[in-house]
Protein backbone atom coordinates (compact mmCIF):
# COMPACT_ATOMS: atom_id res chain seq x y z
CA UNK A 1 0.00 0.00 0.00
CA UNK A 2 1.33 3.64 -1.25
CA UNK A 3 0.67 6.61 1.35
CA UNK A 4 -1.82 7.60 -0.85
CA UNK A 5 -3.50 4.76 -0.52
CA UNK A 6 -3.68 5.09 3.29
CA UNK A 7 -4.61 8.83 2.93
CA UNK A 8 -7.45 8.13 0.75
CA UNK A 9 -8.51 4.97 3.60
CA UNK A 10 -8.15 7.41 6.05
CA UNK A 11 -10.32 10.06 4.68
CA UNK A 12 -12.98 7.50 3.56
CA UNK A 13 -13.08 6.64 7.47
CA UNK A 14 -13.51 10.30 7.73
CA UNK A 15 -10.22 10.49 9.60
CA UNK A 16 -8.19 13.89 9.16
CA UNK A 17 -4.66 13.75 7.97
CA UNK A 18 -1.84 14.95 9.33
CA UNK A 19 -0.27 18.27 8.18
CA UNK A 20 2.67 16.44 7.28
CA UNK A 21 0.36 14.78 4.63
CA UNK A 22 -1.19 17.23 3.59
CA UNK A 23 2.26 19.09 2.83
CA UNK A 24 3.21 15.67 0.83
CA UNK A 25 -0.07 16.12 -1.12
CA UNK A 26 1.16 19.92 -2.53
CA UNK A 27 5.01 18.98 -2.49
CA UNK A 28 4.33 15.88 -4.53
CA UNK A 29 6.05 15.34 -7.93
CA UNK A 30 3.99 15.74 -11.74
CA UNK A 31 5.10 12.23 -11.36
CA UNK A 32 2.76 11.65 -8.97
CA UNK A 33 0.43 13.58 -10.01
CA UNK A 34 -2.31 10.43 -11.47
CA UNK A 35 -1.75 8.90 -7.88
CA UNK A 36 -2.70 11.95 -6.19
CA UNK A 37 -5.83 12.19 -8.22
CA UNK A 38 -6.81 8.73 -8.33
CA UNK A 39 -6.65 8.43 -4.91
CA UNK A 40 -8.69 11.68 -3.93
CA UNK A 41 -11.15 9.95 -6.59
CA UNK A 42 -11.52 6.93 -4.06
CA UNK A 43 -12.61 9.45 -1.35
CA UNK A 44 -15.07 11.30 -3.93
CA UNK A 45 -16.65 8.06 -5.54
CA UNK A 46 -17.23 6.70 -2.05
CA UNK A 47 -18.97 10.10 -0.80
CA UNK A 48 -21.02 11.21 -4.03
CA UNK A 49 -20.51 8.72 -6.56
CA UNK A 50 -19.63 10.06 -9.96
CA UNK A 51 -22.24 12.80 -9.61
CA UNK A 52 -21.46 16.56 -10.42
CA UNK A 53 -23.67 18.97 -8.46
CA UNK A 54 -24.24 22.59 -10.71
CA UNK A 55 -24.52 25.37 -9.03
CA UNK A 56 -25.42 28.95 -10.65
CA UNK A 57 -24.04 32.27 -9.52
CA UNK A 58 -26.59 35.44 -9.61
CA UNK A 59 -24.69 38.80 -8.80
CA UNK A 60 -27.14 40.71 -7.34
CA UNK A 61 -25.14 43.68 -6.84
CA UNK A 62 -22.15 44.28 -8.56
CA UNK A 63 -18.90 46.57 -8.12
CA UNK A 64 -18.47 49.73 -5.74
CA UNK A 65 -17.72 47.92 -2.68
CA UNK A 66 -15.84 50.07 -0.21
CA UNK A 67 -13.63 46.97 1.18
CA UNK A 68 -9.85 46.66 -0.44
CA UNK A 69 -10.16 42.69 -0.74
CA UNK A 70 -6.59 42.34 -2.98
CA UNK A 71 -8.24 39.97 -5.16
CA UNK A 72 -11.25 41.54 -5.79
CA UNK A 73 -12.37 43.39 -9.37
CA UNK A 74 -14.96 44.34 -7.28
CA UNK A 75 -12.82 46.15 -4.50
CA UNK A 76 -12.89 50.01 -3.64
CA UNK A 77 -10.32 51.91 -6.44
CA UNK A 78 -10.49 48.74 -8.42
CA UNK A 79 -9.50 49.59 -11.86
CA UNK A 80 -10.82 46.82 -13.56
CA UNK A 81 -13.54 47.68 -16.50
CA UNK A 82 -16.40 44.87 -14.50
CA UNK A 83 -19.86 45.75 -14.86
CA UNK A 84 -21.12 48.26 -12.01
CA UNK A 85 -25.06 47.93 -10.36
CA UNK A 86 -26.81 48.31 -7.93
CA UNK A 87 -29.55 45.70 -6.25
CA UNK A 88 -31.16 43.89 -8.89
CA UNK A 89 -34.97 43.63 -8.84
CA UNK A 90 -36.97 40.34 -7.70
CA UNK A 91 -37.76 39.96 -11.57
CA UNK A 92 -34.46 40.27 -12.84
CA UNK A 93 -32.86 38.17 -9.92
CA UNK A 94 -35.65 35.46 -10.95
CA UNK A 95 -34.75 35.79 -14.43
CA UNK A 96 -31.15 35.35 -14.25
CA UNK A 97 -31.52 32.59 -11.27
CA UNK A 98 -34.44 30.40 -13.46
CA UNK A 99 -31.90 30.20 -16.69
CA UNK A 100 -29.29 28.65 -14.25
CA UNK A 101 -31.96 26.44 -13.19
CA UNK A 102 -33.24 25.19 -16.45
CA UNK A 103 -29.25 24.54 -17.57
CA UNK A 104 -29.41 22.22 -14.60
CA UNK A 105 -28.41 24.22 -11.78
CA UNK A 106 -29.82 22.94 -8.10
CA UNK A 107 -28.69 25.56 -6.26
CA UNK A 108 -28.35 29.49 -7.12
CA UNK A 109 -25.94 31.67 -5.04
CA UNK A 110 -27.37 34.85 -4.88
CA UNK A 111 -24.05 37.26 -4.25
CA UNK A 112 -24.00 40.91 -3.27
CA UNK A 113 -21.05 42.86 -3.30
CA UNK A 114 -20.47 45.07 -0.34
CA UNK A 115 -19.14 44.75 3.24
CA UNK A 116 -22.11 43.12 4.90
CA UNK A 117 -26.16 43.75 4.40
CA UNK A 118 -27.98 46.87 6.46
CA UNK A 119 -31.44 45.87 7.75
CA UNK A 120 -33.24 46.59 4.70
CA UNK A 121 -31.15 45.22 2.22
CA UNK A 122 -31.71 41.72 3.98
CA UNK A 123 -35.62 42.82 3.44
CA UNK A 124 -35.01 43.24 0.05
CA UNK A 125 -33.11 39.72 -0.30
CA UNK A 126 -35.17 38.14 1.95
CA UNK A 127 -38.39 38.80 -0.37
CA UNK A 128 -36.62 37.87 -3.17
CA UNK A 129 -35.90 34.46 -1.93
CA UNK A 130 -38.84 33.99 -1.15
CA UNK A 131 -40.35 34.73 -4.70
CA UNK A 132 -37.72 32.32 -5.79
CA UNK A 133 -38.47 29.75 -3.56
CA UNK A 134 -42.15 30.05 -4.44
CA UNK A 135 -41.63 29.46 -7.44
CA UNK A 136 -38.61 26.35 -7.18
CA UNK A 137 -39.18 24.58 -3.91
CA UNK A 138 -36.82 22.14 -5.09
CA UNK A 139 -33.97 24.15 -5.32
CA UNK A 140 -31.24 25.47 -3.05
CA UNK A 141 -30.59 28.78 -2.39
CA UNK A 142 -27.15 30.34 -1.36
CA UNK A 143 -26.87 33.62 -0.22
CA UNK A 144 -23.53 35.29 0.10
CA UNK A 145 -23.79 39.09 1.05
CA UNK A 146 -20.55 39.43 3.41
CA UNK A 147 -20.10 40.08 7.11
CA UNK A 148 -24.07 39.73 9.14
CA UNK A 149 -25.09 41.79 11.81
CA UNK A 150 -26.99 39.45 14.42
CA UNK A 151 -30.05 38.72 13.57
CA UNK A 152 -30.38 38.69 9.89
CA UNK A 153 -28.57 35.01 9.27
CA UNK A 154 -31.92 34.39 11.28
CA UNK A 155 -33.94 36.33 8.41
CA UNK A 156 -32.70 34.86 6.18
CA UNK A 157 -33.17 31.18 7.00
CA UNK A 158 -37.05 32.63 8.14
CA UNK A 159 -36.99 33.32 3.97
CA UNK A 160 -36.32 29.74 3.23
CA UNK A 161 -32.27 30.58 2.18
CA UNK A 162 -30.70 26.88 2.19
CA UNK A 163 -27.27 28.10 2.59
CA UNK A 164 -24.62 31.42 3.25
CA UNK A 165 -21.54 31.25 1.91
CA UNK A 166 -18.54 33.56 3.44
CA UNK A 167 -14.97 32.41 2.15
CA UNK A 168 -12.43 32.49 4.60
CA UNK A 169 -10.16 32.72 1.72
CA UNK A 170 -6.53 32.00 3.09
CA UNK A 171 -4.73 31.67 6.55
CA UNK A 172 -5.17 33.84 9.26
CA UNK A 173 -1.58 34.15 8.78
CA UNK A 174 -2.04 35.42 5.58
CA UNK A 175 -5.18 37.53 5.53
CA UNK A 176 -3.71 40.40 6.10
CA UNK A 177 -1.36 40.71 2.93
CA UNK A 178 -5.30 40.45 0.82
CA UNK A 179 -7.32 42.53 2.83
CA UNK A 180 -6.76 45.11 5.52
CA UNK A 181 -10.39 46.82 5.57
CA UNK A 182 -11.98 43.87 8.19
CA UNK A 183 -10.00 40.41 9.44
CA UNK A 184 -9.93 36.68 9.38
CA UNK A 185 -12.02 36.89 12.66
CA UNK A 186 -14.30 38.87 11.34
CA UNK A 187 -15.02 36.06 8.63
CA UNK A 188 -15.01 33.08 11.18
CA UNK A 189 -17.48 34.43 12.76
CA UNK A 190 -20.01 34.87 10.06
CA UNK A 191 -19.53 31.54 9.39
CA UNK A 192 -20.26 30.61 12.65
CA UNK A 193 -23.49 33.03 12.90
CA UNK A 194 -25.15 31.20 10.02
CA UNK A 195 -24.25 27.83 11.03
CA UNK A 196 -25.99 29.34 14.54
CA UNK A 197 -29.22 30.05 12.50
CA UNK A 198 -29.53 26.94 10.90
CA UNK A 199 -28.23 27.67 7.80
CA UNK A 200 -26.14 25.24 5.45
CA UNK A 201 -22.12 26.57 5.70
CA UNK A 202 -20.46 27.25 2.60
CA UNK A 203 -17.13 28.65 3.15
CA UNK A 204 -14.10 27.81 0.91
CA UNK A 205 -10.74 29.33 -0.40
CA UNK A 206 -9.12 31.33 -3.14
CA UNK A 207 -5.57 29.88 -3.94
CA UNK A 208 -3.31 32.06 -6.05
CA UNK A 209 -2.56 34.89 -3.85
CA UNK A 210 1.28 34.35 -3.10
CA UNK A 211 0.08 32.04 -0.30
CA UNK A 212 2.80 29.18 0.84
CA UNK A 213 1.70 25.65 1.04
CA UNK A 214 1.81 26.19 4.81
CA UNK A 215 -0.77 28.62 4.52
CA UNK A 216 -3.35 26.46 2.00
CA UNK A 217 -2.32 23.41 4.81
CA UNK A 218 -3.82 25.62 7.00
CA UNK A 219 -7.02 26.92 5.86
CA UNK A 220 -7.89 23.74 4.84
CA UNK A 221 -7.74 23.02 8.25
CA UNK A 222 -9.79 25.69 9.57
CA UNK A 223 -12.20 25.16 7.53
CA UNK A 224 -12.43 21.68 8.58
CA UNK A 225 -12.92 22.90 12.28
CA UNK A 226 -16.13 24.81 10.94
CA UNK A 227 -17.22 21.70 9.32
CA UNK A 228 -18.70 23.53 6.22
CA UNK A 229 -21.33 21.52 4.66
CA UNK A 230 -19.88 23.07 0.97
CA UNK A 231 -16.23 23.87 0.41
CA UNK A 232 -15.44 26.30 -2.72
CA UNK A 233 -11.98 26.05 -4.13
CA UNK A 234 -11.50 29.01 -6.34
CA UNK A 235 -7.81 29.84 -7.83
CA UNK A 236 -7.67 33.81 -8.06
CA UNK A 237 -8.47 35.23 -11.59
CA UNK A 238 -5.70 38.42 -11.57
CA UNK A 239 -7.92 41.05 -12.89
CA UNK A 240 -6.04 43.99 -14.82
CA UNK A 241 -6.75 46.97 -11.91
CA UNK A 242 -6.41 44.95 -8.56
CA UNK A 243 -3.36 44.72 -6.76
CA UNK A 244 -3.36 40.86 -7.57
CA UNK A 245 -2.54 41.59 -11.21
CA UNK A 246 -0.18 39.62 -12.80
CA UNK A 247 -0.44 37.02 -10.16
CA UNK A 248 0.03 34.03 -12.31
CA UNK A 249 2.01 31.28 -9.66
CA UNK A 250 -0.14 28.36 -10.80
CA UNK A 251 -0.33 25.85 -12.84
CA UNK A 252 -2.83 22.70 -14.11
CA UNK A 253 -1.22 20.20 -11.75
CA UNK A 254 -0.81 22.43 -8.60
CA UNK A 255 -4.62 22.93 -8.74
CA UNK A 256 -4.97 19.47 -9.01
CA UNK A 257 -3.00 19.20 -5.68
CA UNK A 258 -4.87 21.46 -4.59
CA UNK A 259 -8.03 20.59 -4.68
CA UNK A 260 -6.91 16.61 -3.75
CA UNK A 261 -5.04 18.31 -0.43
CA UNK A 262 -8.84 19.92 0.60
CA UNK A 263 -10.53 16.55 -0.50
CA UNK A 264 -8.25 14.88 1.68
CA UNK A 265 -8.96 17.67 4.58
CA UNK A 266 -12.51 17.58 4.11
CA UNK A 267 -13.54 14.26 2.71
CA UNK A 268 -17.31 13.82 2.96
CA UNK A 269 -17.82 17.67 2.05
CA UNK A 270 -19.07 19.20 -1.28
CA UNK A 271 -15.66 20.10 -2.53
CA UNK A 272 -16.59 22.67 -5.39
CA UNK A 273 -14.22 23.88 -8.60
CA UNK A 274 -15.10 27.57 -8.45
CA UNK A 275 -14.06 30.38 -9.99
CA UNK A 276 -10.70 30.79 -12.38
CA UNK A 277 -10.81 26.72 -13.19
CA UNK A 278 -11.04 27.60 -16.55
CA UNK A 279 -8.54 29.51 -16.81
CA UNK A 280 -5.41 27.83 -14.42
CA UNK A 281 -7.00 24.28 -15.05
CA UNK A 282 -7.61 24.58 -18.79
CA UNK A 283 -7.65 21.44 -20.61
CA UNK A 284 -7.06 19.50 -17.28
CA UNK A 285 -10.63 20.61 -16.02
CA UNK A 286 -11.79 17.09 -16.44
CA UNK A 287 -9.38 15.77 -14.38
CA UNK A 288 -10.60 17.53 -11.60
CA UNK A 289 -13.81 16.52 -11.54
CA UNK A 290 -12.36 13.08 -10.34
CA UNK A 291 -11.52 15.29 -7.38
CA UNK A 292 -14.57 17.25 -6.93
CA UNK A 293 -18.41 17.10 -6.53
CA UNK A 294 -19.61 20.24 -7.89
CA UNK A 295 -18.76 22.93 -9.97
CA UNK A 296 -19.99 26.39 -10.95
CA UNK A 297 -22.35 26.30 -14.24
CA UNK A 298 -21.46 29.17 -16.78
CA UNK A 299 -20.28 32.84 -15.72
CA UNK A 300 -18.94 34.27 -12.79
CA UNK A 301 -19.53 36.90 -10.76
CA UNK A 302 -17.52 39.55 -13.16
CA UNK A 303 -16.00 37.02 -15.63
CA UNK A 304 -17.15 34.85 -17.93
CA UNK A 305 -16.85 31.14 -17.72
CA UNK A 306 -16.85 28.29 -20.10
CA UNK A 307 -20.21 28.09 -22.28
CA UNK A 308 -22.51 26.11 -19.51
CA UNK A 309 -23.01 23.73 -23.09
CA UNK A 310 -19.32 23.05 -22.39
CA UNK A 311 -19.84 22.54 -18.72
CA UNK A 312 -22.40 19.94 -19.42
CA UNK A 313 -20.33 17.78 -22.23
CA UNK A 314 -17.39 17.95 -20.36
CA UNK A 315 -18.78 16.59 -17.36
CA UNK A 316 -20.89 13.32 -19.87
CA UNK A 317 -17.46 13.00 -21.81
CA UNK A 318 -15.56 12.57 -18.39
CA UNK A 319 -18.11 9.93 -17.05
CA UNK A 320 -20.03 12.01 -14.88
CA UNK A 321 -23.74 12.44 -14.07
CA UNK A 322 -25.18 15.61 -13.14
CA UNK A 323 -26.67 15.68 -9.59
CA UNK A 324 -30.65 15.41 -9.72
CA UNK A 325 -31.34 16.53 -13.53
CA UNK A 326 -31.18 13.96 -16.92
CA UNK A 327 -27.50 14.44 -18.65
CA UNK A 328 -28.71 13.48 -21.84
CA UNK A 329 -31.61 15.67 -21.75
CA UNK A 330 -29.61 18.64 -20.86
CA UNK A 331 -26.98 18.13 -23.01
CA UNK A 332 -29.72 18.23 -25.65
CA UNK A 333 -30.99 21.09 -24.79
CA UNK A 334 -27.87 23.12 -25.01
CA UNK A 335 -27.05 21.77 -28.16
CA UNK A 336 -30.37 23.89 -29.72
CA UNK A 337 -29.73 26.63 -27.41
CA UNK A 338 -28.16 29.85 -29.28
CA UNK A 339 -25.17 29.98 -31.80
CA UNK A 340 -23.70 32.61 -30.02
CA UNK A 341 -23.12 29.95 -27.21
CA UNK A 342 -22.00 27.49 -29.70
CA UNK A 343 -19.21 30.46 -30.50
CA UNK A 344 -18.25 31.29 -27.35
CA UNK A 345 -17.88 27.70 -26.88
CA UNK A 346 -15.09 27.57 -30.36
CA UNK A 347 -13.51 30.82 -28.53
CA UNK A 348 -12.99 28.69 -25.26
CA UNK A 349 -11.53 25.81 -26.85
CA UNK A 350 -9.35 28.29 -29.05
CA UNK A 351 -7.80 29.86 -26.35
CA UNK A 352 -6.74 26.98 -24.28
CA UNK A 353 -2.95 26.54 -24.24
CA UNK A 354 0.44 25.75 -22.25
CA UNK A 355 1.21 27.34 -19.09
CA UNK A 356 3.74 30.08 -19.99
CA UNK A 357 3.85 33.44 -18.62
CA UNK A 358 -0.08 33.26 -17.14
CA UNK A 359 -2.82 33.78 -19.74
CA UNK A 360 -4.51 37.20 -19.30
CA UNK A 361 -5.57 36.57 -22.53
CA UNK A 362 -8.19 34.11 -20.85
CA UNK A 363 -9.88 36.67 -18.12
CA UNK A 364 -13.05 38.00 -19.61
CA UNK A 365 -15.13 40.36 -18.00
CA UNK A 366 -18.79 39.46 -17.97
CA UNK A 367 -20.75 41.29 -20.16
CA UNK A 368 -23.92 38.63 -20.06
CA UNK A 369 -26.58 37.98 -17.53
CA UNK A 370 -27.44 39.38 -14.23
CA UNK A 371 -27.44 43.29 -15.18
CA UNK A 372 -27.76 43.06 -18.76
CA UNK A 373 -30.21 42.85 -21.01
CA UNK A 374 -28.08 39.72 -22.72
CA UNK A 375 -28.96 36.16 -22.00
CA UNK A 376 -27.36 34.71 -19.58
CA UNK A 377 -24.47 31.98 -20.10
CA UNK A 378 -26.16 28.76 -19.00
S1 LIG B 1 -14.61 40.27 -1.84
FE1 LIG B 1 -16.59 41.16 -1.23
S2 LIG B 1 -16.05 42.50 0.52
FE2 LIG B 1 -14.12 42.09 -0.58
S3 LIG B 1 -13.91 43.79 -2.05
FE3 LIG B 1 -14.94 42.10 -3.13
S4 LIG B 1 -17.13 42.54 -2.94
FE4 LIG B 1 -16.06 43.75 -1.38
Amino acid sequence: MTWLDALADKAIDLVPPTREEALAVLGSSDDDLMDVVAAAFRVRRRFFGRRVKLNYLVNIKSGLCPEDCFYCSQRVGSGADVLKYSWLKTDEVLASAEAGVAGGARRVCLVASGRGPTDKDIDRVASTISAFKSRNPDVEVCACLGLLSDGQAERLADAGTTAYNHNLNTSGGHYADICTTHEYADRVSTVESAKSAGLSPCSGLIAGMGETDEDLVDVAFALRELSPDSVPVNFLIPFDGTPLAGEWTLTPQRCLRILAMVRFVCPSAEVRLAGGREIHLRTLQPLALHVVNSIFLGDYLTSEGQPGAADLAMIADAGFTVEGADTEALLAAAAAASASAAAGADDAADAAGPASGGRPDLVHVRRRGAGTTIPANT
